[in-house]
């Protein structure tokens, strides 16, 4: 499991991130802080956008940038918001894709943590590979 150094890491990455956060429209900035299995920090940030279902949650943001520098293997993630929020349902699918077993780290905006789970917990019975038909039919 994260030691404390790391965990205030994460949490101050999250915290961070959420300043650049693009959030015009619902003013909710958003900042995620994953942390993969070899020691390296992925940000993400709500990107929103004008045509609003364009728009895109810090949660996956940062899957998809750790995923798109080579990195699957996923320890923990921490989300900082205005009174702490958990990831919607959509970031927990992407999530699980990965790991039912990595951390998840609800952070208010001072950086308190306001809920310790993991992904497994919030998303017990997620759609996975094994609903998927096998190859060649
Ligand atoms: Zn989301």
């Amino acid at each position: 499991m994260m030691d404390e150094t790391t965990r205030a890491r994460l949490v101050a990455a999250a915290l961070e991130a959420r300043e650049r956060a693009y959030a015009p429209y619902s003013h909710y900035p958003v900042g995620a802080a994953l942390l993969t299995a070899s020691g390296r920090v992925f940000t993400g940030v709500n990107v929103e956008n004008a045509a609003y279902p364009s728009g895109m949650c810090a949660e996956r943001v940062a899957v998809f940038k750790a995923v798109s520098e080579g990195e699957r293997s996923f320890e923990a993630i921490a989300i900082a918001a205005a009174h702490g929020a958990p990831p919607c349902g959509a970031c927990r699918q992407v999530l699980a894709e990965f790991s039912t077993a990595m951390a998840v780290l609800v952070v208010d905006e001072q950086g308190r943590v306001l809920q310790e789970t993991t992904l497994g917990e919030l998303l017990p019975a997620p759609f996975d590979p094994s609903f998927l038909p096998p190859k060649g039919t």
